[in-house]
């Protein structure tokens, strides 16, 4: 990977940010986006109880390729 500095990861905080704007206007998440977005900009999913989170790790549920396999 090519190394980058400061400016780029600040340009790419920046664009991830702007992003989550939207994606919280969009699904109507916020009266006030710009706040509640910062949380999206981080991490798209930013929670990991069991209704969000990851069923396989949760309720070890079988991934769709190891359900394929077993057929
Ligand atoms: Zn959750």
């Amino acid at each position: 990977m090519i190394e980058r500095g400061r400016a780029y990861r600040r340009q790419q905080w920046q664009r991830a940010k702007a992003r989550a704007v939207r994606l919280v206007r969009l699904l109507g998440l916020s009266l006030d986006p710009p706040r509640v977005a910062l949380a999206y900009a981080v991490d798209r999913k930013p929670c990991s109880c069991w209704m969000c989170g990851n069923p396989r790790r949760h309720l070890g549920e079988r991934t769709r390729q190891e359900r394929r396999f077993d057929d």
